[in-house]
């Protein structure tokens, strides 16, 4: 393998994997100008991307606009201006008597700076309107956080009085905004479920993990995300070996057969050094969701790994080491990370902070009690996080103070200690318990929904081909 890759391979795994593990997957819009994108020519009543408009054009009238809609059969609900107007039959638009024809629909894009007054103005409105609109009400004030790329639709009756407006805030969300009989605004928003599909992705390592999933077509997001799954059990920085492979079920999210975003990994399946791991995505009735073995036992472990981004590990675990500072053989009850002054220290698992001070050799130093039987510490910070006290409780991956080089140390990084039962264990091979396994209740319903997404990995597992083959 070549070095800078190999090089790159290790710093993009630690990288994934401290992002996945900071941040749980919790569905983040991917690519929120592409979405937009993607998805803004679909609402109601907008041109085909193929069509770019111009700022401040004239939509197609509105018989055309009114077939858009109702051709494909979006716009159920009541409504204002279009979508209403879009479930009735061209033919009788009661809304508007007929010898009135509808007020024109206009395009706005927002540009860089813009705000709604800029916005408005380009578009002859008057700040009078601005302020009638942003104070409509609750939806309506996400009208003061325009992006570059935004498009709002504004219906202006006789170029000057404006009687209706639709803004996409999201790929399933539109701001509809509507002026009563009395002149006063009414703001409504009106959400489109996305169609959920499954998606398949098997890959092979040939130089990082990263690399293999962009080839696989995975996104950047759903590889972190894959990382942050196996991260408890696969060090991605240490392990990863060429030809490990993985195979991935994923979400898709469409609207009107386009696909708007991924969404959540279903099932996966890592390979590693010839060592199987599957996980399963199971969501309880209550809406909690987590990733868990085929037999039930939780993915997450209930300690991190490693508590911090290292760049290398400095020293190993070693009841026999020479201390580098005295010369004295002096045991190295734990493992040193070096890393950069000021990378944050995150606490390895939910606990209680039972000492938080300077420590003599070891400089700032946190203690962490996780139950009864483990302990934690962090030692050479520079600094410690703020709001914490001795008697606090700290959940997995909350940021607890600062890496330095406090105390007796040789240069910035992090000595990190895992006690169990008060003996000093080596943090990075002990091994660690897991996390609440699948609770009882759950088994039944646990079983019966990740049983198709067992078969779909049967049916993609890179072994069977490799049996073929070999
Ligand atoms: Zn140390």
């Amino acid at each position: 393998m070549n070095k800078r890759l190999k090089t790159g391979l290790l710093v993009t795994g630690a990288a994934l994997i401290a992002a996945a593990l900071i941040a749980p997957p919790s569905n983040p819009p991917e690519q929120p100008q592409a979405s937009r994108s993607l998805a803004l020519p679909d609402a109601p009543g907008v041109p085909p991307a193929s069509a770019p408009m111009r700022t401040t054009t004239s939509l197609p009238d509105a018989d055309t606009l009114m077939n858009r809609v109702s051709d494909n059969g979006r716009d159920t609900t009541d409504g204002s201006g279009l979508s209403a107007r879009a479930n009735r039959p061209v033919a009788s638009t009661p809304a508007q008597p007929a010898d009135t024809p509808a007020p024109e629909w206009r395009v706005e894009t927002v540009r860089n700076g813009d705000n709604l007054a800029a916005v408005f103005q380009r578009a002859g409105l008057s700040a009078r309107d601005v302020h009638d609109v942003v104070n409509a009400g609750d939806p309506a004030n996400q009208l003061t956080r325009l992006f570059p790329g935004d498009e709002l639709y504004l219906q202006v009756r006789d170029d000057e009085d404006l009687v209706g407006l639709r803004y996409a805030m999201s790929p399933t969300r539109t701001l509809h905004m509507t002026r009563d009989a009395t002149g006063d605004w009414q703001p409504r928003v009106e959400t489109v479920e996305l169609e959920r599909r499954t998606a398949e992705a098997e890959g092979r390592i040939a130089s990082s993990l990263y690399n293999a999933g962009i080839e696989a077509g995975l996104s950047d997001r759903l590889i972190m995300e894959l990382a942050g799954i196996f991260g408890w059990d696969i060090d991605f920085a240490l392990d990863l070996r060429r030809n490990d492979s993985f195979v991935v079920v994923y979400e898709t999210l469409h609207r009107d057969g386009q696909k708007v975003r991924n969404g959540k990994i279903l099932a996966a399946e890592f390979v590693n050094r010839g060592e199987r791991f599957r996980a399963l995505r199971y969501e309880t009735p209550e809406g909690e969701s987590n990733y868990y073995t085929p037999d039930g036992r939780s993915m997450r472990k209930a300690f991190l790994r490693t508590p911090t981004d290292f760049t290398r590990v400095s020293s190993e675990f070693n009841p026999d080491r020479v201390h580098p500072v005295y010369g004295t053989k002096r045991p190295h009850r734990g493992t040193d990370y070096a890393a950069p002054p000021g990378t944050p220290i995150k606490a390895a698992g939910d606990g209680k902070i039972i000492e938080r001070g300077s420590k003599g050799g070891y400089g700032n130093t946190v203690v962490l009690k996780h139950g009864t039987r483990y302990t934690t510490l962090y030692a050479h910070m520079r600094r410690f996080a703020n709001g914490h006290s001795v008697g606090d409780r700290v959940k997995q991956g909350e940021i607890i103070g600062y890496v330095g080089s406090t105390g007796l140390s040789t240069g910035p990084h992090l000595h990190y200690e895992f006690r169990v039962d008060g003996t000093h264990r080596n943090p990075r091979t002990v091994d660690l318990p897991g996390a609440q396994p699948i609770a009882e209740r759950y088994r039944d319903d646990f079983e019966r929904q990740t049983a198709t997404l067992i078969a779909k990995l049967d049916g993609l597992s890179p072994t069977r081909v490799a049996q073929a083959g070999d």
